[in-house]
């Protein structure tokens, strides 16, 4: 460290200023040089999750560190906390459904390059393990894609929602209906008939 004014860490507080307006982006060279921090708070559409069904509401909040794990080859890896609310259609009853997310978080990003492999080689239980193209990570893909790791399969308002009867349509949260259906295959039938509706 030569400790003059304009030495590497001034040059790298510059880009980092310059980037942080919009998303920002994480160069795989600066990283080599130090780790990134970051320390955002996002407006609804900012980090587009590309889902109608999910919506943010409210500001997503998240800080944390961008740093290369040491002896890899390029690998970024990832440390924060996030936390915001999110809201989707409950799978049963189509109501709105809470999913607030507050949660610490790290995340790891190959170059895709010859020897680690394509994106689409990623299982389930490689789900934290992503990859990069290029020269780095854009702040808001890792955001999203927390986001999306943390919410449940299953996205529904209530572990004892009753769906929708798949005979009248009636929410049979708010009000039972006397229609007659299989106890046991309704819930399949709500969902069948969801999706061919589509
Ligand atoms: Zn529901
Ligand atoms: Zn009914």
């Amino acid at each position: 460290m030569c400790g003059c004014v304009l030495g590497p860490s001034a040059q790298w507080f510059l880009r980092f200023a310059r980037l942080s307006v919009g998303n920002m982006f994480f160069h795989v060279r600066d990283l080599g040089v130090r780790a990134g921090r970051f320390d955002v708070e996002l407006a609804p559409g900012v980090v587009e999750f590309l889902d109608p069904k999910l919506r943010q509401k409210g500001l997503l909040k998240a800080n944390g560190k961008v740093d290369l794990v040491t002896g890899s080859l390029g690998e970024i890896r990832v440390r924060g906390h996030l936390a915001v609310q999110m809201e989707a259609d409950c799978d049963r009853c189509l109501e709105p459904a809470g999913f607030p997310i507050d949660s610490d978080f790290e995340l790891y990003y190959r170059p895709v390059e010859e020897g680690y492999g394509e994106e689409t080689a990623i299982d389930e239980g490689e789900a934290e393990m992503g990859f990069y193209e290029g020269d780095g990570i854009e702040l808001n893909d890792v955001l999203r894609e927390f986001v999306l790791l943390s919410l449940p399969m299953q996205r529904i308002c209530s572990e004892v929602c009753k769906g929708i009867c798949p005979v009248c349509g009636q929410n049979r949260n708010q009000k039972s209906c006397a229609c007659q259906t299989n106890a046991a295959d309704d819930r399949w039938e709500a969902l069948k008939e969801l999706r061919s509706g589509n």
